[in-house]
């Protein structure tokens, strides 16, 4: 026998079921609410475009009122009201929400998005609420305004009402467990956490409780560069600038708005968590979306705004979730563009935000082999070769004389005019001398003395020393399989001694042999310790720290043998 039907819902169970277990977080009531007045004042906006209402329109607002003596909340807005058959529509019939039909209805006259959805929001005022009263006059012509109670029992009332002013009043009894929403300190810091960028003025007491303006739905040729730090310091007060930012803007194939900022790295700066707001339609959702966020680009903070980011989903899910992974892709292609964009106008910037975040360029040119594409050409690394900096071609070689003071540059805040450069222009730059070798040092001060002796030799070296870079030298390796890496102290016979059997000269600057070359390092390395000692000592936390010359002695002198 086939028998076919609707399920049906036992009102008088599930309900409280809908009540308690929508949110786990009771004071999420007051986003929902404001949530349906922003909606409600938009929606008045709409049908007036569409020329379906000529009355007043007064300034939007939305006003919340305290009474501690009848212990009640209110949230008034002067949107669109509702009728007595919409209270039966939308509010009587749980789930059902009126967005879709207006939306379609007003196709085009939105400025800003109608943030409800569902038609659960306003359910939600169950959780803290003994009785939900809602007062409304619709903007339509004659209408009668009505007065609607709910004591949580699947069971209302709906009566006219005196109200002459456009517009709905949700008034919340408090359930005596909630009576926290009853402190103007509690409702302004939900407000603002919540409601801070809704546009719309959320006022309490007539104190205008939210900032309104989001800078990230504006379009980024109408922002200036104060307009992004006047956002961050607002968002992250009392920090440094940051180092750059991108504006996220697209609508396909997924919509996000917002704006990310790459912090300067301070001790304090947590790169393991991330600190990225998350918001649907101008409402703060989350602290955290870090599922979003592809893994090296986690030190980036700022505001993320999508609708198409599933928000009741499990992390793991979310992570696994196909429009989740694109979003991730799409930020770290802004990040790559962005970061392009810098080298190429701005080299001194990018040199300069590169000494906080190549580290985490590199970790992702490990990671993901898109950004290993966008970026790879403009991954740079300090070297011992002097170069005008700004200069966009390719800059001529100068390597450093004996003279050199690399002794004093050896300091734990690297000048900022040390010269940074490509691998690319650096096999350019020193086809004929190096043969397609790289010389690199891990460790500035332990390896000094055998820098020294490159930069003596006219050999440039790179400064390979942050903790990446081990995994980082072998990348390169396997991208420029036919050049030779080599660590200054690794390969010296092979590199730069062998040559030299019989007092052969082999710095050709100055006709040096290479016992006379060692033996000029050494004694520069004895005479001239002083950095090197500090630097060390920093390290160790040794100020009396042995100087790595005087660790080099037994190997300088097997080589002098
Ligand atoms: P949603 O906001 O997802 O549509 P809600 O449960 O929050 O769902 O609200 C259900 C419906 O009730 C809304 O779609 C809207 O039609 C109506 N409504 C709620 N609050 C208001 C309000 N302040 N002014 C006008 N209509 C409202
Ligand atoms: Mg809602």
């Amino acid at each position: 026998m086939l028998e076919q039907g609707t399920i049906s819902i036992h009102t008088e169970n599930i309900f409280p079921i809908i009540k308690k277990s929508l949110y786990s977080d009771h004071q999420i009531f007051l986003r929902e609410l404001v949530s349906n007045a922003v909606d409600a004042i938009q929606k008045l906006k709409m049908v007036s475009r569409a020329g379906e209402y000529n009355g007043d329109v007064d300034e939007p607002e939305i006003q919340i009122a305290i009474d501690k003596d009848k212990k009640t909340l209110s949230i008034t807005d002067n949107g669109i009201g509702m009728t007595a058959e919409e209270v039966k529509k939308y509010i009587n019939q749980v789930a059902f929400s009126s967005a879709e039909e207006f939306i379609h209805k007003y196709e085009g006259k939105a400025d800003q998005p109608i943030i409800g959805h569902f038609g659960l929001g306003f359910y939600s005022s169950f959780m803290v609420a003994q009785k939900v009263e809602i007062d409304t006059l619709s903007y339509k012509e004659g209408s009668q305004a009505v007065h609607w109670i709910c004591d949580g029992s699947p069971e209302f009332t709906l009566d006219d009402s005196p109200r002459t002013t456009r517009g709905t009043t949700i008034t919340l009894t408090l359930m005596p467990d909630e009576e926290e929403y009853l402190e103007p300190a509690r409702i302004k810091n939900l407000v603002k956490t919540y409601c801070d960028f809704m546009p719309v003025p959320i006022k309490l007491d007539d104190e205008v409780l939210n900032r309104q303006k989001a800078p990230w739905r504006e379009s980024p040729s109408s922002l200036t560069k104060e307009d992004y730090l006047e956002f961050y310091r607002y968002l992250y007060p009392f920090q440094e600038e940051p180092l750059l930012w991108v504006h996220l803007n697209t609508d396909y194939p997924f919509i996000i708005n917002g704006i990310l900022y790459f912090p300067k790295m301070r001790p304090d700066v947590d790169v393991t968590k991330g600190q990225i707001k998350l918001f649907c339609n101008q409402v703060f959702v989350s602290d955290n979306c870090d599922e979003i966020i592809p893994q090296f680009l986690m030190p980036m903070r700022g505001v993320i705004d999508s609708t198409d980011i599933p928000l009741n989903v499990s992390r793991s899910a979310l992570q696994g979730d196909r429009t989740v992974r694109k979003i991730g892709d799409y930020i770290a292609k802004k990040v790559g563009d962005r970061l392009k964009e810098l080298y190429r106008d701005d080299r001194e910037q990018y040199i300069n935000a590169w000494k906080d975040l190549g580290t985490f360029v590199k970790f992702g040119t490990l990671n993901d082999e898109k950004f290993k594409k966008q970026v790879e050409d403009i991954i740079i690394f300090r070297s011992t070769a002097k170069f005008d900096q700004t200069a966009t071609e390719t800059p001529a070689v100068e390597v450093q004389s004996q003279e050199g003071d690399v002794w004093q540059d050896v300091s734990p805040a690297k000048s900022s005019t040390s010269p940074y450069t490509t691998i690319k222009e650096y096999l350019e730059r020193n086809k004929e001398r190096h043969e397609n070798r790289v010389f690199y040092s891990t460790d500035e001060a332990s390896q000094a003395t055998y820098i020294e002796l490159h930069k003596n030799q006219g050999l440039e070296v790179l400064f390979m020393d942050s903790f990446i870079d081990t995994h980082f030298i072998n990348f390169l390796e396997r991208e420029y399989n036919d050049v030779k890496f080599t660590r200054v102290d690794s390969d010296l016979d092979n590199t730069l001694l062998d040559q030299d059997k019989s007092g052969e000269i082999v710095d050709p600057k100055t006709n040096k042999t290479k016992s006379e070359v060692i033996k000029e390092l050494f004694e520069k390395a004895l005479n001239k310790p002083k950095v090197n000692i500090r630097t060390e000592a920093l390290k160790s936390g040794d100020p009396q720290g042995t100087p790595p010359a005087m660790v080099l002695l037994p190997e300088i002198l097997r080589r002098l043998r």
